[in-house]
């Protein structure tokens, strides 16, 4: 990838957002927007689409880990920085067609199924065990990034949200959060848009491990190495059996109607404002974030 540091050129042509490296058994994933807090553009989905790829094939990586560089996780899906890029075509990955040509809800529909959906289903298949090292922020489509791996180690600082019902839609498009928190506590979570700490995220279960910001990558050192002892089909079966079950439980079909009312949400909002969400970006939704004194 290039060697260019972040930010010295637009972010949609920046391929330093998503950094790769591997060694003895273990691959790093690295978001590296930190001045945005790793918003998630399109660039970096492709990139980070391709650089799970790129672990998937290397056979001697047992273990991948995804990261963010800077103060936070993932600010989420990239709705207000100058590398903004969602009107961009993309070298696409599934048999989804184009979407910045198309009009109305297949606009985004089209997009985020391949994007959003399809991409983090993909990766929460991957046949190798996934970290996710949570610092900071992990909000909305950072929660799709973090809850599409295996295992989350979590710094004790670390806070997750999902306020998008704000905007009116239920919820990200990865709708996992009766899965990674039981349906009561799922509800207050997207009603309230309230941030949830380490702490009470790792007592429902969604975190395997709190660290701190000192030790965190150490931490993720000595649990990925652990796990790369095993052996690799052993790993891959086992967390086929695991995706499976829960698939059986309803996960995926779940997903799907969430989906769909997802984009409901977003045509809806086309129709009563002109903007499919619902007239806020990154700025206003933090203010309206602040004001409600979260
Ligand atoms: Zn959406």
């Amino acid at each position: 990838m290039a060697e260019q540091p972040a930010d010295s050129m637009p972010a949609d042509q920046d391929d330093s957002i998503v950094l790769y490296e591997a060694s003895e058994g273990i691959a790093w994933i690295t978001m590296n927007r930190p001045r945005y807090n790793n918003a998630q553009n399109g660039r970096m989905t492709y990139l980070l689409d391709a650089a799970f790829k790129r672990a998937v094939a290397d056979d001697e990586v047992k273990v991948i880990v995804l990261k963010g560089e800077g103060k936070h996780f993932s600010a989420g899906h990239d709705i207000g920085t100058p590398g903004r890029d969602v009107h961009l075509s993309q070298e696409r990955t599934s048999m989804w067609y184009d979407h910045a040509n198309k009009e109305g809800g297949e606009y985004l529909y089209v997009r985020e199924a391949e994007a959003y959906l399809g991409m983090c289903r993909r990766w929460r298949d991957i046949p190798k065990p996934t970290i996710a090292a949570v610092q900071g922020a992990c909000i909305a489509g950072g929660l799709m990034l973090a809850w599409v791996c295996d295992l989350i180690v979590a710094t004790d600082d670390a806070y997750f949200s999902d306020p998008v019902v704000r905007m009116g839609i239920p919820g990200v498009e990865y709708f996992a959060h009766p899965y990674e928190l039981n349906p009561r506590i799922a509800k207050e979570f997207l009603f309230t848009g309230n941030k949830m700490g380490a702490e009470r995220a790792y007592q429902m279960g969604m975190v395997n491990q709190i660290s701190t910001r000192e030790t965190l990558l150490d931490d993720v050192t000595a649990l990925a190495e652990k796990i790369a002892t095993m052996p690799r089909l052993g790993l891959a079966l086992t967390k086929q059996a695991i995706n499976n079950v829960e698939d059986l439980q309803g996960k995926r079909t779940g997903m799907e109607a969430a989906f769909a009312w997802h984009h409901f949400a977003h045509a809806h909002n086309d129709l009563v404002s002109g903007d499919k969400l619902g007239g806020f970006d990154a700025k206003a939704m933090a203010k309206a974030n602040k004001e409600q004194g979260k």
